[in-house]
């Protein structure tokens, strides 16, 4: 939407905005810095980075006060089970209104007039309409130029492509649980560090997130990254074994999720799109039940 508007294809956006989680992986930032020299710079868009911390660094530090990210959960009696996403609000929705009302003018806590609001481009496509919601403040107005264009992904990266940004990356945490295994792969295959990094945090979070623990709301069983609920390092990445194969059976629309396996979760991480299908089954990431 960025390119778009730049051309001049859609309107002059006023701003680009980005919600830094701290963790992405470093492909988008240097995707990203690309893109503002090479695209937003020279058609006037600033692009402003925002932020609420650093989403790997705040899960391990026992004094900071966490926003749980989608954990898979083996409880003690080796029942599975998934901990409340609560980060895409706080590490993306947050910062990204907090900006807003700064650039209408009325910072938090003001009381913003009926009539002040922006209109918020969201990047949804036609395969995913579903997806496409009003935001939840009135001061902000979605809109889904790609879907009123009626473009698919397809369409999306065939102009990417012809800009020469074809290689553009997924953006999400580089540790996010809503991987599949191609992604999980990539890391592994394509960048040492990055991978020792999420193994490294994977093994870390096993018992649930620092500041539960040092204020004694230990988690009952285990956390992981991988679906599988096995430790990342071992965990089955480059096939579906049998036993996530049988979970599958259990679970709806088995075909889906055999696509998920490998692609990660398709409704993934995102404001304003969050899947809500994803269950809960405890209540917060670290809190004993
Ligand atoms: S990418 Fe994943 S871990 Fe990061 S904020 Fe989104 S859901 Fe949470």
């Amino acid at each position: 939407m960025l390119a778009l508007s730049a051309e001049g294809i859609l309107p002059k956006v006023d701003y680009a905005i980005f919600a830094d989680t701290g963790w992405e992986p470093n492909a988008v930032y240097s995707h990203l810095d690309r893109l503002e020299q090479e695209v937003a710079k020279p058609a006037g868009i600033p692009i402003l980075r925002v932020t609420s911390g650093n989403i790997r660094n705040d899960a391990l530090d026992p004094d900071h006060r966490f926003a749980s990210m989608p954990l898979y959960i083996l409880n003690q009696d080796g029942k599975a089970g998934m901990t409340r996403r609560q980060c895409t609000g706080e590490y993306k929705i947050k910062p990204i209104k907090k900006q807003v009302r700064e650039l209408l003018g009325y910072p938090y806590p003001a009381r913003i007039p009926r009539d002040v609001f922006v209109e918020q481009w969201v990047g949804i496509s036609t395969d995913e309409f579903h997806r496409a919601k009003d935001a939840d403040v009135k001061y902000m107005r979605n809109r889904h130029p790609l879907i009123d264009m009626g473009w698919s992904r397809k369409d999306c990266i065939r102009y990417l492509s012809s800009l020469g940004l074809a290689d553009t990356p997924k953006s999400s945490c580089l540790g996010c649980p809503f991987h599949g295994n191609a992604q999980w792969r990539n890391i592994r295959d394509n960048s040492p560090a990055e991978w020792a990094d999420v193994v490294e945090f994977d093994a870390a979070i096993r018992k649930g997130n620092a500041r539960a623990n040092a204020t004694g709301n230990r988690l009952l069983g285990e956390a992981f990254l991988h679906r599988s609920r096995i430790p990342l390092s071992e965990a089955p990445i480059d096939h579906v074994t049998a036993a996530e194969w049988a979970a599958l059976q259990q679970e709806l629309g088995a075909e889906e999720d055999a696509e998920q396996l490998e692609e990660g979760v398709t409704d993934g991480c995102s404001p304003w799109t969050c899947r809500g299908e994803i269950a809960a089954t405890q209540d917060d990431f670290g809190l004993a039940t």
